[in-house]
């Protein structure tokens, strides 16, 4: 990406929607947290192994790794912090953070909300301070089962009453050993509760996946790579504009799309999908935000103009409030072209 480019981008108000928490800290704050902990202290090596991983199950078991490692609200504080750090650098006006509830809840036996009460300092500091506005997003691991998942929702809908920043709930995990139809219920009980229903979806499995995830009303789809096996999902997903969160760094990584090259970000924007471009796990991955707007221009030729619409996307698909949309997509247009 030119230099020129680079700074558009830099400069276009983006929403982040997936991306989680979890997988922002780095390794350097692991070892950092550890010496606060002195029974669990972590040499810089010892901290970097834990992010090694050669498949989704791999993957999967490093997220697992990594929550272990936060054991206090002060932890939480600290990770958010230095993530709203990163997104605003970016020019990340918003984001909508996954918290993996369900890994606290089933690995740790511990209550979750005291926690959450050091990710709210850190948010409500990032908003004054940095001028970044944060939602969370409840994630439910979906192969720990339905009644995990809803002490989870259960959970998010009870401190929605005192947290509005908490927005949503979702469910991650590994889909190859559930779908999202068990979660249906659930889903009607959230969205009663005033939640809103996101849902990874057609990771690493194929379309059946997504439309499971559109059957129990999931909002937006994570992923949705699956999608483009299916020629009338597609039409589904562009005609009713369901906003797909696209994470082409992640999939790669995780070995769900085999090369860059046949990553579908290209072909789905042309076919008319909602699309926006998302980093997941950055910490993970070596990805951010501005590296997928890098990519979707260095990889799969979008102009400039592309970039931008893809900003608005991830404003549109957004759980912001339509005054706030308003403002965000006029401060986008405002942006002027590179040279
Ligand atoms: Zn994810």
């Amino acid at each position: 990406m030119s230099e020129s480019t680079g700074e558009f981008v830099r400069r276009l108000p983006k929403a982040e929607l997936h991306l989680h928490l979890e997988g922002t800290a780095t390794p350097e704050t692991l070892v950092e947290l550890s010496e606060r902990h002195p029974a669990g202290r972590l040499t810089l090596e010892q901290a970097r192994a834990l992010y090694r991983y050669v498949d989704f199950t791999g993957f999967l078991m490093a997220f697992k790794a990594i929550t272990e490692r936060l054991l206090t609200a002060d932890d939480y504080e600290l990770i958010t912090w230095r993530m709203t750090q990163a997104l605003a650098a970016q020019g990340v006006a918003h984001a909508e953070v996954y918290v993996s509830v369900g890994v606290v809840y089933y690995w740790r036996r511990i209550e979750f909300e005291p926690l959450f009460a050091g990710m709210e300092r850190a948010r409500l500091r990032a908003e004054r301070e940095l001028g970044i506005t944060i939602f969370w997003i409840f994630d439910a691991v979906r192969h720990f089962g339905v009644e995990e998942a809803a002490r989870v929702f259960h959970k998010a809908a009870e401190m929605r009453r005192e947290y509005t920043s908490i927005i949503g709930i979702g469910i991650g995990g590994d889909e190859r050993r559930t779908g999202a139809e068990p979660f249906r219920e659930l889903y009607a009980e959230a969205r009663d509760a005033g939640l809103r229903l996101t849902a990874h979806a057609g990771e690493t499995v194929g379309p059946e996946g997504i439309w499971g995830a559109l059957n129990i009303g999931a909002e937006r789809v994570g992923h949705g790579l699956s999608a483009q096996y299916d020629a009338e999902l597609t039409e589904v997903l562009a005609e009713r504009q369901v906003p797909i969160e696209i994470c082409i760094t992640s999939n790669v990584r995780t070995g769900s799309c085999a090369s860059l090259p046949e990553h579908p970000v290209r072909r789905y924007f042309d076919s008319g999908l909602m699309i926006t471009l998302n980093s997941d796990d950055p910490t993970l991955f070596g990805s951010d935000l501005s590296g997928e707007y890098r990519l979707a221009e260095s990889e799969f030729q979008f102009t400039a103009e592309q970039l931008r619409e893809l900003a608005s996307n991830s404003i549109e698909a957004s759980f912001l409030p339509p005054d706030r949309k308003v403002a965000l997509l006029r401060a986008v247009e405002a942006v002027d072209h590179p040279q």
